[in-house]
Parts: C-alpha cells; sequence; structure tokens
C-alpha cells in the first residue's frame, strides 16, 4: 500500500519537478510584484513531500534518534521520489530545482525530522560548490552517479581550530606534478562517514590572504591516506552523521581541482547562498511542527477546568510561534527566490538562517512548555524537538557570524546613505 503510494507520488512528483525546471530557465528576468501563492507544481512538490515525511520519517524518527542508526532505507526511498539532490541540473541526470521549490521539500522532510532531513541536506551542501564551480567534464562524473544512485556526499571545511574562521583552516594541499598531496583534518562533518566522495578546502598559498590562499576539489572517499573518525555522538539530529576526517598524504589529481587555484574560499563560501535558505527552512519546519505538537496537546490537556489553550499565558505562546514561524518562512522565500533570479542573496539568507533557526529554538522550548513534565519526558515528541533545534544556530554559520554578514551589509548601505 505505501509502496504504490510512493511509486504514484514518484511519477506525479517528478513530472511536476521537471515542468517548474523548465519554466524557470524560461524566465531571465525579475518578475515585478508579489504574489505567495504556490503554482500546481510547487504544491504536488510540497505534497510528496509532506506525505513521505508523514508516512514514512515520522514513524522511524524516535527509533533514529534513540539509536543514531543511520537512515540508510529511508534515504533511499527518498532518493526514489526525487527529494534528494533537488539541485543537479536536469542535462546531469537531476530534477534540476531551484532554492525556492527545494526549500518547500526540506521544509516539509524536516517537519519528520531534522536529523534525517540534515542527512539528505548534506548532499546538497556538498554538491552546491560543484555546481558552481565544476567543468563539465566533473559534473557528468560526480554529481552524474548522485542521479543514477542514491549515494551520499560530504562538505569537508571546518576544522578542529578553525569553524567560523574559516580562513584560519590549515589542511593544505602541495602540487607535485599532475597530483595535489593534501594533509590535514576537518571536524564535524555531516554524512562524513557515509560520503561517497567529499568537497574539500584545502590551503594552496599560505602567504595569501584568504580570498587566494585557498583552492577546493573533489575528493574520493575510498583515496588512500583518509582516515574517518568516530560518529559523534551529539545532542540532537543523531540520525544524522558527524565525523572527523584525517588527509594524511592524500593524492588527489588535478583534475580534481574545482575552478582556479585560489578561488576555493569564494567557492565554499558562495555555496551558502544556495543552501542557508535551505538550513532554514528546515529550522521553519521543526518550528512548524513544535507549533502544531503544542497546540494539539492545548487542545486535550484541561487544567482548572479548562482547556489549557483557553488560558492566554497558553494560547499566546501558540500566537507567537505562529508570528514567527510566517515570518521565518517569508525570509526563506525571499531569499530563495532572489538566488533563483541569479540574484545576490547572501544578506537575505543570512537573516532567514539567523530568524529561522533562533525561531525554531523558541517554539521547540515553549512546546516543552505547553507540554509540561511531559514535555521533559522522552515518551513525548518535543524533547526531541528541542535538542534537534539547537544545531540550526550553529552549523552552516552561527547566528552571530549571520549578524556579521548583515551587520556589515547595513554598514555598507549606511555608507552609500551618507
Ligand atoms: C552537527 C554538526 C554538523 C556540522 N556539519 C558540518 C559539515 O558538514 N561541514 C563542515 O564543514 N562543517 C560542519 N559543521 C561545523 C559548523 O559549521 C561549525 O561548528 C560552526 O561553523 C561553528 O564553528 P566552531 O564550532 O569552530 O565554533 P567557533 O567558531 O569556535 O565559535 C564559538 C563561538 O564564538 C562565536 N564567534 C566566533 N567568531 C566570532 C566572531 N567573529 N564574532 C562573533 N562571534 C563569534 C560563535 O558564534 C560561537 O558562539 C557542523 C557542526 C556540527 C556541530
Amino acid at each position: 500500500m505505501l509502496r504504490s503510494h510512493i511509486v504514484r507520488s514518484l511519477c506525479k512528483s517528478h513530472r511536476a519537478f521537471s515542468s517548474t525546471a523548465a519554466a524557470r530557465s524560461d524566465s531571465a528576468t525579475l518578475t515585478p510584484g508579489f504574489g505567495f501563492q504556490l503554482t500546481e507544481d510547487q504544491l504536488s512538490i510540497q505534497e510528496t513531500a509532506k506525505q513521505f515525511a508523514r508516512d514514512v520519517v515520522i514513524p522511524a524518527a524516535p527509533h533514529h534518534d534513540k539509536t543514531g542508526e543511520y537512515p540508510v532505507d529511508i534515504i533511499k526511498q527518498a532518493w526514489e521520489l526525487g527529494l534528494v539532490n533537488c539541485h543537479i541540473p536536469t542535462e546531469y541526470g537531476g530534477i534540476g530545482l531551484g532554492v525556492f521549490d527545494a526549500s518547500l521539500v526540506s521544509e516539509q522532510l524536516a517537519y519528520g525530522c531534522t536529523g534525517i532531513q540534515t542527512a539528505i541536506e548534506a548532499n546538497t551542501l556538498a554538491e552546491a560548490p560543484v555546481i558552481l564551480a565544476a567543468s563539465d567534464a566533473q559534473k557528468k562524473k560526480y554529481l552524474g552517479r548522485m542521479a543514477e544512485e542514491p549515494l551520499m556526499a560530504a562538505y569537508c571545511v571546518t576544522e578542529p581550530g578553525a569553524g567560523s574562521d574559516v580562513a584560519g583552516a590549515k589542511t593544505n594541499a602541495v602540487k607535485k606534478g599532475n597530483k595535489w598531496i593534501v594533509n590535514g583534518q576537518k571536524m564535524w562533518i555531516t554524512n562524513g562517514g557515509k560520503a561517497n566522495w567529499y568537497f574539500l578546502l584545502a590551503k594552496t598559498d599560505p602567504s595569501a590572504n584568504a580570498g587566494k590562499a585557498f583552492t577546493g576539489f573533489i575528493v574520493d572517499a575510498d583515496s588512500p591516506g583518509i582516515t574517518i573518525g568516530r560518529k559523534e555522538w551529539n545532542m540532537g539530529q543523531r540520525a544524522s552523521d558527524t565525523r572527523g576526517i584525517t588527509f594524511e598524504d592524500v593524492e588527489v589529481p588535478d583534475e580534481n581541482r574545482l575552478g582556479d587555484v585560489g578561488q576555493g574560499f569564494k567557492i565554499a563560501m558562495g555555496a551558502f547562498d544556495i543552501t542557508r535558505p535551505l538550513v532554514a527552512s528546515a529550522a521553519v519546519g521543526l518550528a512548524q511542527r513544535a507549533m502544531d505538537e503544542a497546540s494539539a496537546y492545548a487542545l486535550q490537556r484541561k487544567t482548572m477546568g479548562k482547556h489549557i489553550i483557553e488560558h492566554q499565558a497558553v494560547s499566546f505562546m501558540l500566537a507567537d510561534m505562529a508570528i514567527n514561524i510566517e515570518a521565518s518562512r517569508m525570509m526563506v522565500w525571499r531569499a530563495g527566490w532572489l538566488r533563483d533570479q541569479n540574484k545576490r542573496n547572501t544578506y537575505y539568507a543570512s537573516i532567514a538562517k539567523a530568524l529561522a533557526s533562533e525561531t525554531a529554538n523558541k517554539c521547540a522550548s515553549d512546546a516543552v512548555q505547553i507540554f509540561g513534565g511531559n514535555g521533559f519526558n522522552t515518551e513525548y515528541p518535543v524533547e526531541k524537538l528541542m535538542r534537534d533545534a539547537k544545531i540550526f544556530t550553529i552549523y552552516e554559520g552561527t547566528s552571530q557570524i549571520q549578524r556579521l554578514i548583515i551587520s556589515r551589509a547595513v554598514a555598507d548601505a549606511a555608507k552609500q546613505n551618507l
């Protein structure tokens, strides 16, 4: 029954995805005016992801949270439905979704479980630099294989001593003939133990400034010299696989260099214009789940002769959740839409990421409050939401780093107005 539902959705969603992609390629310029109504294709994408989250992800999420078992079967099913690697262009076998449409998918998957959604989304993070900077041959090889089978990939930038301070990364690559020899250590790599290949940022000119010191590479995960660390047992999102990775004299052919030597920092940071709106949309999905769980509970639970939703102190908490969720979703849509129009969206992507991740934390915490003692207990769904939410203000740039980006843009605008 479930299987036939998925197969029907597969056919429907692939048709929908293709026609949406085709429509996008026709519109090269900004469409003026405002519009918040999703197209039929977008509603279909959203519905496919929603049903998958309800039917498959939600029932399995507690098991993966408790055990930390990587959700291989769920990812395979999502891949079959076209819900993984949404951005791979059609010419490389993908469905070529833009950021806006992909955000509809990630919000729904995250509603089900942000641990599982993060495992899926980490592919997008690894693929984004390839989409931005790879040659046609590199795209055919590395994006093509992701479209052909359900493989994972990982984005290797952070190091034990350098997270926010990407420029401080020490992993280095030295050219030897037509190969690069890579040495260094990466940390907190999502899909680190599951990836078929990595996007790797390595220092190639230690004397240059950050803008020119780094180069990006695609590294096959089975390359000799790579040691994968233990799965980290994190506060939340435990279905996701996070590891340290050590590179010791790893040989990477020059044909796996992404773009020009010295362009790596720009490529690695450019990926965030695609992925930050998606992280933000996942945070919206978690926040929406928190509000739905809390409002359903508040309709059932009685104190002092009333359902607790009738106590204004409780219902206003729900109202605040709604206010922040709606505002966050609009920022995600704006950031995604701008990107799809080939316009710079860094400022909006940072606003969306900061707002939505903080909204997710507030909503999850207030949902626990509304559940009272039950909220603190693992038999109820909201404590997991609270644990899962925290990472949204940390990965892909902390809330402080988003504010750094936003405040620089504000200062630049102010200078222009002088
Ligand atoms: C579960 C998980 C998954 C991850 N997945 C990946 C991945 O797939 N690939 C990858 O490359 N990385 C990944 N990361 C790394 C993540 O992006 C970094 O942890 C994050 O960028 C923060 O870096 P840090 O941990 O080194 O903290 P630090 O940079 O040491 O920051 C510590 C604190 O100082 C603040 N701070 C730092 N600098 C400034 C500043 N200039 N101004 C104001 N405040 C500042 C920070 O906001 C933070 O509060 C992941 C991390 C986790 C925990």
